[in-house]
């Protein structure tokens, strides 16, 4: 006990927290421990020992924590070695994760540069199309469109394309580079919204490098789901204007949606493909950018033949196997089957809260169960319900949801939807 006391001083004294002031505010729990789909904490909370996990640690560990396979990956990594630069080297790890991303993803997608996060595979991919058409003789194209209500991460350019106001990155909007927004992609499709989409890519097809969004589901900038007949338009729209379609699938991709990528519900392959968080199986930090031929080459002709990026943990051995054993997990298994199964479950278990005073509306697609509140959330009261009845939840703006991980049983998920039901009434 006196131990976890002091080390919530010294956290409080010393760390900074996600999106938190210095020192501290918020006092936060104590994990010891993870496994399953459970955390397991230093001091108990509510009588619990230890609490459910309903946010698979930012939407990443879809296989829960401590799995046999991934450990035993890492071991295995370790004793060869966590890493080497990849200057001038490769291994093996790198290269059948490349490999393996190429033969999952859309079949345009031949090249991969293996970053180290989700907002640096943005920047890259970013940099990419800018850089492409400079090498075609085209600098005048380095503006990125995309629509409001998007989270394509906190570095400079990911935070330029976000959503600009109401979004987490509001206070920068004045100092971040100007890009071009369409309004919040309706939930259904609307004709009139997609004739807007289609007309804004024309108008800026001089400046534009690159249309950036989240298929099918934006993530952090609000929850909302999208239909994926708007990716036709993009895509469309982007090929008869000479614009690269870049799809950041960070949050929706291995899965998460009920299809293994997103862009799959349209049948539509993206120029420029991010994908992170969930690689990994939430065990170390890895993401990949992965283009097509022709934006490779593009690139590898131009003025300065060469795309100017290497971060020094480029392509990490260790992040890399275990990427390569978290894959071998989710395809080695009927994973829609279990997508599908959480799903019924999050529909079944949210239902009653849609009826629930201060509610807006309910919504869940594949493993993602989100309650829209018609008010700002009240965190510290909505979290405190959650962990009362023993699951873990991270609520923000005007959300409680859940994006569990896959191999959370029947209960477990039921639970999940009492504490995002006693959340959205405490909250
Ligand atoms: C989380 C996220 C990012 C940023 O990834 P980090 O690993 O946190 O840098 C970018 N885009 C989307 C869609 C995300 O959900």
């Amino acid at each position: 006990m006196p131990e976890t006391a002091e080390l919530l001083r010294l956290d409080r004294a010393h760390v900074w927290h996600p999106y938190g002031p210095m020192p501290g505010r918020a006092e936060p729990l104590v994990v010891a421990s993870a496994s399953g789909v459970r955390l397991g904490l230093a001091e108990p909370a509510h009588g619990h020992d230890e609490l459910i996990d309903g946010m698979a640690s930012w939407w990443s560990a879809i296989h829960g924590y401590n799995h046999p396979v991934l450990n035993e990956a890492a071991r295995e990594q370790l004793g060869r070695m966590s890493h080497v630069m990849f200057g001038g080297l490769t291994h093996e790890p790198a290269v059948r994760l490349a490999q393996r991303l190429v033969e999952i993803t859309p079949e345009p997608l031949r090249h991969v540069f293996l970053a180290d996060s989700g907002s640096v595979s943005v920047e890259v991919a970013l940099k990419m199309c800018l850089q492409y058409w400079r090498s075609l003789g085209r600098p005048a194209k380095r503006k990125l469109l995309t629509w409001r209500g998007g989270y394509h991460g906190d570095t400079w350019h990911p935070m330029s394309v976000c959503d600009p106001e109401g979004g987490m990155h509001e206070l920068w909007s004045g100092a971040l580079p100007r890009q071009v927004f369409a309004d919040v992609p309706p939930a259904d499709f609307d004709e009139t919204y997609a004739d807007a989409l289609r007309a804004l890519v024309a108008r800026h097809a001089h400046e534009a490098a690159a249309v950036i969004v989240e298929p099918v589901v934006q993530g952090a900038g609000g929850m909302r789901f999208h239909s994926p007949a708007y990716l036709r338009v993009l895509r469309e729209a982007c090929d008869e204007n000479d614009v690269l379609l870049v799809f950041d699938e960070i949050a929706t991709g291995f899965g998460r949606t009920g299809t293994l990528f997103a862009a799959e519900q349209a049948s539509v392959a993206p120029d420029v493909m991010c994908v992170g968080k969930a690689l990994t199986g939430g065990y170390v930090t890895m993401a990949a950018t992965l283009c097509t031929e022709r934006v490779a080459d593009g690139i590898s002709r131009g003025e300065v033949p060469v795309l100017a990026h290497g971060p020094t943990f480029m392509a990490n051995p260790l992040a890399s196997a275990i990427a390569c054993a978290s894959l071998d997990v989710l395809l080695g298994q009927d994973w829609a089957r279990e997508v599908r199964r959480i799903e019924s479950g999050l529909r079944g278990g949210l239902a009653e809260a849609a009826a629930l005073p201060g509610v807006r509306e309910v919504r869940v697609l594949g493993a993602i169960g989100v309650v829209q509140l018609d008010h700002e959330v009240d965190m510290a009261a909505a979290t405190d319900a959650a962990v009362r009845e023993g699951v873990w939840l991270r609520p923000f703006r005007d959300l409680v949801y859940t994006m569990p991980p896959y191999v959370t049983g029947d209960d477990d998920v039921a639970a999940i939807c009492r504490a995002v039901t006693a959340a959205a009434k405490k909250g």
